[in-house]
């Protein structure tokens, strides 16, 4: 302590700002340009920052400038840091030391600086906290203000959610054990399985509590009670809401207050698809760098926020017809009218992204370009209004209704702004003449000062004769009258020497000094000034905060469905009917994928039909006749169905469905220290387990990953669980021919194959699904194709040719025997029932 009391006061000042924080956060401290990093966070910071490590008496220190604070924020936030920002609160007066406060702490998701921001994507910060038998999980990105709230059964889909959501940080209950949280080798809390991507925070367990997170939310949205939010009935919820709610708010010291209103999470009528699913289909990333995902290939939104949101729509596609249709309805309104779709993209375009900007606007670090492009964006708002309502039509006009035009602050914003502000508000420049009366006559006066000194130093010139007299401006010595020493002699006796240099000599007088007060103070007043201006213009935006974001809600859903519509027309794809009951009937689908990445035409569309008759179908075929591409592409044209989007289809009939449910390959969940026979068991012991009649299950060559009778045994005891239990529609894909026999035994299971021409001993693929299975692998073929020596492939031949007669002569003598099934199973005939 006592070397505190020794400290300089600016390191006081530090000191006492460091005691407030968590122990974990650095430190980022104010020093005239730059932000400092000091003594532990100056080691670390350096080496993250990479940058020189330097001493000041004694005490380690490193700086970054405070103009590209953005980026040196988001390495450290990106390293794990959180990071506080003690900031200059007060203009620096000579001779005194500042006041600094800690402004704002950034954490990994709580970053809302540009940089690292993914402008179609969310950024979520997570809570999780267990309450009785429940999980209550929330999220919040504070860098749009959407909040989602909801609660769980189990691990299992608290990790569905977490892999849906990607948070980049989750909160937990200080002292609460979690199985799946541990300490990693460097002490710090991971999750299982989880990228290194999210940070782990404690927070006060009590801020968890029912009654404190309740009374927390209740005093920011100002209402009564939360049942309005639909929350009324689930206390995980509220718990793991409030405190993540007040975490950003009161530890991290960010502006919440554009933050809410709270959207339930896991609304009981959204199509579950489950992680495995999400991966497999590739919906919105890919499994590999190569390849497109769905979210890409169906994207033509032009504003970020649309892009979020068809984000959403993918990952919580809707289970209520409803709601399918009320958006099926408004993207053929938009295939209908193309002409003003067009010029509907086009002013949508123009929008930016208001929901990132309403949020600097709410943390306050909001900079005068950006709010020029808050009035650009928001003049745009009268059009969209215009054209929705000259389409005379009753669902536009709704829509119409829906948007509020800010006139007000378009005005006031058009009338301060400069059209061309820097980037600081600190310098001025930025409020525009005529504005503010008070403002200009402080700008005159600083200007008159100027004509004064030309004035002044033409005068002086003449006066004293020395034609090279200059007035010059110094930091220090304010303005001063410079003569080079050769004719320092002849100045007039009332000019008092200040600065004596090599060649020149610098004076001042008495009317220089008053004229240099009345200059200097009118131009800090006119500085302090435009950034009050600034200040309120910011306050007057912060409070329309609620009504741009209902707005953008709606330009946000005008972007998706223009957009889908867009798609749609180009890339042919059809109105599915949506329907209450368990079937899918797709005439001439296409995979959306796939399509995309040939040549137009080359694609082979084929069609489905699975309900009641025909549950199950087993689809037989060579390694690359295309079975997972047709698979996946039902699986595919069913979630965009559900999110109320078109489909690449001729035609199409699809059920509400559950969830999809998918288990396709083998993954590189090996990397994991799985088998992938293990994790293929898993993941089909989860459909097993869960799936229902009106779910869609997808297998692709399950049982491939152990011996041929093991494989062939468990596929087959898989499919009749599949279809007496579980009875969901589903799609297996396999190579083992031998399942073909299970649709002679069961009427709802259907063979179909992937149709394939031989000629002249090559194989041609025809991608068509036909009916009927294949008992040819043709395995050979496809090995010559990839390019085993021919001398190989003679030698495979010939082995088969010996098994398959060796096969016959054994199937021949069974076939004496007419009761017996099938020469694999004859057993299971027996069970029939
Ligand atoms: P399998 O699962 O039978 O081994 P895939 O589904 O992986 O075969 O398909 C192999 C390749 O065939 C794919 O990469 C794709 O390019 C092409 N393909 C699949 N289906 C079609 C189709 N319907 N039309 C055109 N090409 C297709």
């Amino acid at each position: 302590m006592k070397e505190i009391e020794n400290l300089t006061p600016m390191m006081k000042q530090y000191w006492e700002a460091k005691q407030k924080l968590p122990p974990d956060v650095f430190l980022l401290f104010r020093l005239g340009d730059f932000f400092e990093l000091f003594l532990d966070d100056a080691k670390e910071g350096a080496k993250i920052l990479n940058l020189a490590l330097t001493q000041r008496q004694g005490v380690p220190m490193c700086g970054v400038p405070a103009e590209n604070i953005e980026g040196y924020i988001t390495k450290l936030v990106k390293a794990g840091k959180r990071v506080a920002l003690c900031d200059q609160v007060e203009q620096p007066k000579p001779g005194q030391l500042v006041k600094r406060e800690i402004v704002r702490i950034i954490s990994p998701g709580s970053n809302g600086y540009g940089s690292i921001l993914h402008p179609k994507e969310h950024q979520f910060c997570m809570s999780l906290v267990p309450w009785r038998n429940k999980l209550g999980i929330s999220f919040i990105d504070i860098t749009t203000g959407l909040f989602l709230s909801g609660q769980v059964d189990g691990e299992k889909e608290f990790f569905e959610m977490l892999n849906r959501y990607s948070p980049l940080e989750i909160i937990i209950p200080q002292g609460e054990q979690f199985s799946f949280i541990q300490s990693n080798e460097q002490g710090k809390e991971v999750l299982d399985g989880l990228s290194s991507d999210c940070f782990i925070h404690r927070y006060f367990s009590w801020a968890f509590s029912y009654e404190e997170a309740k009374n927390f939310l209740i005093n920011h949205f100002r209402v009564s009670s939360l049942e309005g939010y639909g929350l009324g009935e689930l206390p995980a919820a509220v718990c793991s809401a409030g405190a993540l709610l007040r975490y950003l708010g009161e530890e991290l010291h960010q502006s919440i207050s554009h933050i809410g209103p709270i959207q339930q999470l896991i609304p009981a009528n959204t199509l579950w698809i489950d992680t495995i699913a999400q991966r497999t289909l590739e919906i919105i990333h890919s499994q590999s760098k190569s390849a497109k995902s769905l979210f890409e290939v169906i994207d033509r939104t032009v504003t970020p926020g649309g892009g979020r949101l068809l984000r959403r729509f993918l990952i919580e596609p809707s289970k209520e017809l409803a709601v399918i249709e009320e958006r099926q309805q408004a993207i053929s309104f938009w295939v209908d009218h193309p002409k003003p779709r067009k010029e509907l993209r086009e002013i949508l375009e123009k929008v930016g992204d208001l929901e990132r900007l309403l949020s600097k606007v709410s943390q306050g670090y909001v900079n005068p370009r950006e709010l020029l492009n808050i009035k650009l964006s928001l003049s745009q708002l009268p059009l969209i209004k215009n054209l929705l309502s000259s389409l005379c039509d009753e669902t536009t006009s709704e829509v119409s209704e829906r948007i509020s035009l800010e006139r007000d602050i378009v005005e006031e914003l058009d009338k301060a702004i400069e059209e061309d502000p820097p980037l600081s508000n600190k310098e001025g420049g930025i409020i525009k003449k005529g504005y503010c009366q008070a403002l200009d006559e402080l700008r005159e006066l600083s200007e008159q000062g100027q004509k004064w000194l030309i004035d002044y130093e033409q005068k002086e010139r003449e006066k004293t004769g020395i034609k090279t007299l200059k007035i010059k401006y110094n930091q220090v010595f304010g303005y001063l009258i410079e003569v080079s020493h050769s004719q320092s002699k002849a100045v007039p006796p009332h000019y008092e020497r200040r600065q004596t240099l090599a060649n020149v000599e610098r004076f001042i007088t008495r009317e220089l000094k008053e004229i240099e007060f009345k200059i200097l103070g009118s131009k800090n007043r006119a500085n302090e000034l435009e950034q009050d201006l600034f200040r309120a213009l910011r306050e007057k935006i912060a409070s329309r905060i609620p009504s741009i974001q209902k707005t953008m809600e709606t330009i946000n859903k005008l972007d998706v469905i223009s957009s889908l519509a867009d798609l749609a027309q180009e890339r042919k794809y059809c109105k599915p009917t949506m329907v209450d009951e368990p079937l899918i009937e797709i005439e001439e689908g296409r995979h959306p994928i796939v399509e995309q990445c040939l040549p137009p035409g080359e694609f082979v569309p084929n069609s489905t039909h699975l309900g009641p008759g025909q549950r199950i179908l087993l689809i037989t075929g060579p390694n690359m006749a295309g079975k997972s591409t047709y698979i996946r592409q039902v699986a595919l044209l069913c979630l965009l169905a559900h999110t109320g989007s078109f489909i690449p289809a001729k035609k199409a009939k699809i059920g509400i469905l559950d969830r999809i449910f998918t288990r396709i390959g083998a993954n590189d969940d090996l990397a994991m220290g799985q088998s992938t026979f293990l994790v293929e068991m898993n993941e089909t012991a989860n459909i097993l387990h869960n799936a229902s009649s009106r779910s869609l299950v997808i297998l692709d060559e399950v049982g491939r990953g152990t011996s041929t009778y093991d494989g062939l045994s468990l596929a087959w005891a898989i499919v009749e669980e599949l279809y007496k239990t579980n009875r969901s529609l589903t799609l297996f894909a396999t190579h083992y021919h031998e399942l073909a026999q299970l649709a002679d035994i069961y009427p709802e299971i259907k063979n179909y194959s992937m149709a394939v021409r031989e000629n002249e001993g090559n194989v041609v693929f025809l991608r068509k699904v036909v009916k009927g299975s294949m008992d040819k692998s043709y395995g050979i073929h496809v090995a010559k194709l990839a390019g085993i020596p021919d001398r190989v492939i003679a030698k495979a031949k010939k082995i088969l040719s010996i098994m398959e007669s060796g096969q016959k002569k054994k199937n021949s003598k069974k076939r004496k025997e007419p009761s017996e099934g099938p020469s694999l199973f004859p057993s299971l005939f027996d069970q029939k029932d």
